[in-house]
């Protein structure tokens, strides 16, 4: 089999037609999915994607991973029946809502308008193999948080969804991607990797808890979708993460320079 050195972690949200930042058209995502399944590709579960970065493996070709952030109902509703369509699997990191509101029925606190999962739901997913990670307890900018808050997000998030579902959870993803040192050192002590949102694709020089991810959003049209089965795709991704990079740098030097000038 061939390897490859460049493997895209797509990230989805809700999959309904609302006009809001984390939705996503069903019918795209239907659309898209048959299109990679016929082509031959084939979905990594994120551990196993990690697994091939630890070893310093490349990555089977034609792969790639799926993970939805949050926790919204469509997952179940819309993108499950589809990934069990083509066996493929998925990392599903989920905000959880404080302790006490774990009941089976219940469903996660709503974000963004949604309706979200419930652990009923969640739990057969599970239990055909789907993964599930943590995304806090209630989604903040965990660089705004004080410090215990900002643990007790982390570490909270995960030990819930462990109780409720009884596997350990390995993966994390920062809410709006933000990290700081000491979000990253933190979620380093609790987890085997986390997500963040930097744009591109995973390669060698990837670091476990920065991994860098694809957001649907850049594959929202058919066109686009379609580049996903060329070479263009990774092209398409780095012209793309170029003003990101370029703004982060700016940024970076004006804090250095003003941090500097006290
Ligand atoms: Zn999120």
């Amino acid at each position: 089999m061939s390897m490859i050195l460049r493997l895209p972690i797509l990230t989805f949200h809700a999959l309904d037609d609302l006009p809001s930042v984390t939705s996503f058209s069903p019918e795209l995502f239907r659309f898209g999915l048959s299109m990679l399944h016929e082509h031959g590709y084939r979905t990594m579960s994120l551990l196993e994607a990690v697994e091939c970065l630890r070893m310093k493996k490349p990555f089977p070709e034609k792969s790639f991973v799926m993970t939805f952030d949050d926790g919204y109902e469509t997952v179940y509703q819309v993108a499950f029946p589809i990934l069990q369509n083509y066996g493929m699997c998925a990392t599903i990191f989920l905000t959880v809502g404080k302790k006490g509101n774990q009941k089976m029925g219940e469903r996660l606190p709503s974000l963004e308008g949604h309706s979200m999962l419930n652990w009923h739901e969640i739990r057969e997913m599970k239990q055909v193999g789907m993964e599930f990670g943590a995304h806090t307890l209630t989604h903040p900018d965990l660089t705004r948080l004080p410090r215990d808050q900002m643990e007790e997000e982390v570490s909270e998030s995960k030990k819930i969804i462990e109780n409720i579902l009884g596997v350990p959870v390995f993966c994390f993803a920062y809410p709006y991607g933000r990290y700081n040192e000491h979000v990253r050192e933190f979620v380093q002590q609790h987890f085997t990797c986390a997500s963040s949102d930097r744009l591109g694709f995973v390669t060698p020089h990837s670091t476990l808890y920065t991994l860098e991810r694809v957001d649907a959003y850049y594959l929202r049209s058919d066109r686009l979708f379609r580049l996903m089965l060329t070479r263009w795709f990774s092209w398409y991704i780095w012209a793309c993460s170029i003003p990101r990079w370029i703004r982060c740098k700016v940024k970076n030097n004006f804090e250095l320079r003003r941090s500097h000038f006290g």
